[in-house]
């Protein structure tokens, strides 16, 4: 047996690797199955440029629960490793072998995980030993024993392995006792290796037997190897997205559409969004969005990674070239990320505009479901609001939906104002404006629902973005400075009149200090209200804009 110490930094390395690596302990099975799926993987490179061979169709990776042991246990049929590699990947900390290997077989071994630097050492969060037990793929390869119990110390000897391939046997320390549980070890199992690309075996299959829980003569394989998002769009249909939802949330509502991504260039990302139905008030889950990268999961917080909006959204994205293993304000601050986020924005808003142009029907029906989404997404970010000015959807009291252009068109000859400007009549609420609306409707105007919780700040954005247009609930003021159309002659009361009953009315009008009620007469024709009620615009919204503040 030799002995030896690991590199001199190692001593000094050691204790914060073991308490700080990751604040998230679990993440050591990650770490070490994601290895062994790397290990699975060259050596079918190798294979496949005839530098190996023996067979590699039976990949796979087996994680076995030792109770009485207290050990863990990840077995592979990689690659191995002779006592040479050992001194230089294992001993070396810092030393990806990953990315050498990348560098030797840089075209195709990009399904390689190679981006979570000390991953290794992570075992050493939940272990008081960790032995690795390996046998080189190579001719002839004595298998070696390697064992160290996180002090730089470590020691190395032959041993007996029939198998190519390696083990690594975590004995688990007093601290970690609850990785010890096999309820424990599927859960995160579950939560990190699901989508794994190589076979991953955990236990057997269980079945109920008089009344009890045995083992079945099968292999209980925990992950799915080829996920939805790993295949082209044209070999999945709508079942297999569903099915897909559901195996990533299995409760909840189904989802209105998906995105289906799929990026090489200048970067590597794929995935699957899905939009789910937003009711009025954001009751839906932020933060649903699961990121992996190479199907490995790394994390469902993925606030700075995408625009704030999309956190809205369901689904996966894979994406090797995002730094998993860094801190999120690094992760913000990344242009890959950045370039990432701005793809990913605009492949939402083309999406959004296929869907409508496709099946605008379609769109229709679930625009009150989408939205919330979308106006969130025009108000924060700049870019989307310009792309969705051409599928946002202005529903008018009627129930039909008209796109910017065409409402614009609807409304351009009868609703401006004596400056030009182009009148928005809208309203918040159809039953308590009711009246309003019908009386607005006789004059023959166009009166649109904008009744959401994000709808004034989105009044406030249309107008900012054009001067030309103004919008005006439907009870203000304003609506009586329309342009009238000229062709009815209509009686009306005279302006004496008007001054002897408009007191007669203000006195039945509620009290407000701090703007008053408008008593308006109109025309006295056959249809219509002799008389509106009204509240300036500009007054309103200054006072529901402080009671949004904190109710002053
Ligand atoms: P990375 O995976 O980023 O290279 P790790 O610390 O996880 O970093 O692993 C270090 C190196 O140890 C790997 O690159 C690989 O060469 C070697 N290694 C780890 N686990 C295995 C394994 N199961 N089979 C073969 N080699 C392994
Ligand atoms: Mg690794």
């Amino acid at each position: 047996m030799q002995t030896g110490k690991i590199g001199v930094t190692s001593e000094n390395l050691f204790p914060i690797i073991k308490k700080f690596l990751y604040s998230d302990h679990d993440i050591f099975l990650r770490e070490i199955v994601s290895n062994a799926v790397d290990a699975t993987q060259k050596l079918r490179t190798l294979a496949s440029k005839g530098e190996y061979k023996g067979d590699v169709s039976a990949a796979r990776v087996e994680v076995k629960l030792d109770k009485d042991a207290k050990t863990i246990t990840v077995s592979d049929n990689g690659i191995g490793m002779t006592a040479e590699e050992i001194e230089k990947y294992i001993n070396q900390i810092a030393f990806s072998g990953a990315n050498e290997f990348l560098e030797k077989y840089k075209d195709d071994a990009n399904a390689i995980i190679g981006h979570f630097g000390l991953g290794f050492y992570s075992s050493f969060m939940v272990s008081e030993r960790v032995d690795v037990i390996t046998k080189s793929h190579k001719e002839s390869s004595q298998a070696v024993k390697w064992s160290c119990d996180g002090n730089p110390e470590f020691t190395i000897e032959d041993v007996e392995k029939e198998d190519v391939g390696t083990d690594i046997v975590m004995h688990i320390n007093e601290d970690s006792k609850e990785f010890l549980e096999e309820n424990k070890l599927e859960e995160i199992l579950d939560k990190y290796c699901k989508f794994l690309p190589i076979p991953v075996i955990y236990g057997k299959k269980k079945e109920w037997k008089d009344g009890q829980q045995v083992d079945r003569d099968e292999d209980n394989q925990i992950n799915e190897t080829e996920p939805a998002w790993t295949k082209m769009p044209s070999d999945l249909k709508d079942e297999d997205y569903q099915k897909f939802y559901r195996r990533l949330y299995p409760i909840g509502d189904e989802p209105l559409f998906n995105i289906h991504l799929n990026v090489d260039y200048p970067f590597t990302l794929t995935g699957i969004l899905y939009f789910p139905k937003i009711k009025n008030n954001f009751e839906v889950q932020k933060n649903k969005i699961q990121l992996y990268s190479n199907q490995v999961f790394v994390t469902d917080s993925v606030e700075g990674i995408v625009p704030e909006f999309l956190t809205l959204l369901h689904g996966v994205l894979d994406s090797p070239d995002i730094p998993l293993n860094v801190s999120r304000s690094y992760l913000q601050s990344d242009s890959n990320v950045k370039k990432i986020s701005s793809h990913i924005n605009k492949k939402v808003a083309d999406r959004l505009n296929q869907i409508f142009k496709d099946n605008r029907e379609d769109f229709e029906k679930k625009w009150d479901d989408l939205k919330i989404f979308i106006e969130y997404g025009m108000l924060t970010e700049e870019k989307f609001y310009d792309r969705a000015m051409n599928f946002f959807m202005f529903k008018n009291a009627e129930g039909k939906y008209f796109t910017y252009e065409e409402y614009e068109k609807l409304i351009k000859d009868n609703q401006t104002d004596k400056d030009k400007n182009l009148i928005y009549l809208y309203t918040t609420n159809t039953e308590e404006q009711y009246s309003f609306i019908e009386a607005a409707k006789d004059k023959g105007y166009d009166i649109i629902v904008l009744d959401d919780v994000l709808a004034p700040h989105l009044i406030n954005k249309f107008e900012q973005k054009q001067s030309d247009k103004r919008f005006v609930r439907v009870d203000s003021d304003v609506v009586e400075n329309l342009i009238k159309k000229e062709d009815s002659a209509k009686e009306e009361l005279s302006w004496e009149q008007k001054q002897d009953l408009s007191p007669v009315f203000q006195a039945v009008c509620p009290e407000d200090k701090d703007y008053s009620f408008i008593v308006d007469f109109q025309d006295l024709g056959e249809a219509g209200a002799p008389m509106v009620i009204t509240r300036s615009e500009f007054m309103r919204r200054m006072k529901d804009m402080s009671a949004a503040q904190g109710g002053m």
